[in-house]
């Protein structure tokens, strides 16, 4: 699967109308004159940042967007239409760069910015306009100005909302899939993700973006394996979710690894508000599941949530307490925004 934050994008603005060559012809009105109207001007493509989406999944199913072209100029001193714009709707912090995908044409941080990112042909002149006191039956117009065609790159960085910590093979990619409408790659090998898969998880009417991280490997914060670019996308997470492999031989030993791994990377990752979940609780029988979920609740001195991505056992309440956890800690993000440095003196 690729980044759903990564979108290339053919754009085409609308050529101008041609200007209209005509004469006025009337009874009784000898030497009517020109009377070729104007072509009118082709529709723009414009990109602008809004409220409410969080990916670029939209522009894998459509591509291609063609502004409308002009309409050309008629006798009897007629304009011809204007092309329709085309929006492209993006979400807020979208970057759209060159075909080269480096070149930064525009950003759009915040929902409200736009861009122009072809403007429409001009229309053409009709003769009417070419009227001099030399010329008084000019037979030329002007053809409309063509459109822009080019080709671009929406690329967003996604800030995910949740993390999916834990071992390769704890179940990351199939919680993920169980979840959201992402679909990553199921392995049943110990299997690590290069690019962290990100999926759109909804509960209860409000969105999260999930990361399944590349799984965490012993010695990951070295530079072996994924390196910065993993802890880029953890370090904006509101919440982690560390899924612990229930069939395991040793929950604690595993969810143990992982917790070393968090320490060693540094970065205030440790200090994450964290759920932890026994996963695969399909394939326990009840006195596995109540022993293990009891050793692993004695081991992190909270609760854990007995859960299966494969039988869907228990999604419902973990999600729910992912969520809080997001809505926590995006509305203490909007009060430190909205005060500035004086976060600290914020009183309610
Ligand atoms: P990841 O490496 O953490 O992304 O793990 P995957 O989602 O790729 O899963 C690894 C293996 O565990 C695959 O064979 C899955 O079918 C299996 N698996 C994942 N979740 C569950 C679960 O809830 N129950 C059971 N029984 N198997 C699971
Ligand atoms: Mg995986």
């Amino acid at each position: 699967m690729k980044f759903l934050d990564l979108a290339k994008v053919y754009i085409r603005s609308g050529g101008g109308g041609g200007g209209a060559v005509s004469f006025r012809r009337e009874k009784f009105v000898e030497y009517g004159g020109p009377d070729g109207g104007d072509g009118g001007r082709g529709g723009d493509v414009i990109a602008e940042a809004v409220e409410g989406l969080n990916t670029l999944i939209d522009f894998r199913y459509q591509q291609h967007f063609f502004a409308r072209n002009g309409q050309p100029g008629m006798g009897r001193q007629r304009t011809g239409a204007d092309g329709k714009d085309i929006l492209l709707r993006v979400p807020a912090g979208t970057e759209i760069l060159e075909d080269d995908e480096e070149t930064v044409i525009a950003d759009l941080e915040q929902a409200g910015d736009r861009v122009v990112l072809a403007r429409g042909g001009n229309g053409g002149f009709g003769n009417l306009h070419f009227k001099t006191s030399t010329n008084q039956a000019p037979r030329r117009a002007n053809p409309g100005q063509p459109g822009v065609e080019r080709t671009i790159w929406l690329r967003l960085k996604l800030i995910a909302d949740v993390g999916l910590l834990g071992l390769p093979n704890a179940g990351k990619s199939t919680f993920l899939a169980a979840t959201s409408n992402a679909r990553p790659k199921i392995a049943d090998y110990p299997f690590t993700t290069l690019h962290p898969n990100l999926g759109v998880v909804g509960v209860d009417n409000a969105e999260m973006v999930v990361a399944d991280i590349p799984g965490l490997i012993e010695g990951a914060h070295e530079g072996r394996g994924i390196g910065d670019r993993f802890l880029g996308h953890v370090e904006r997470c509101a919440v982690l979710l560390h899924l612990v492999d229930g069939t395991s031989e040793d929950v604690v030993a595993d969810y143990e690894t992982i917790l070393a791994e968090l320490d060693a990377y540094g970065g205030g990752l440790a200090d994450k508000p964290r759920i932890t979940a026994l996963n695969k609780i399909d394939a326990l029988d009840d006195a596995e599941r109540a022993e293990r979920q009891a050793v692993l609740e004695e081991a992190s001195g909270g609760r854990v949530y007995p859960i299966s991505g494969v039988s869907r056992d228990g999604l419902v309440p973990v999600l729910r307490a992912l969520r809080s956890e997001v809505t926590a800690a995006r509305r203490v993000e909007r009060i430190e925004d909205e005060s500035g440095a004086g976060a600290e003196t914020w009183r309610p």
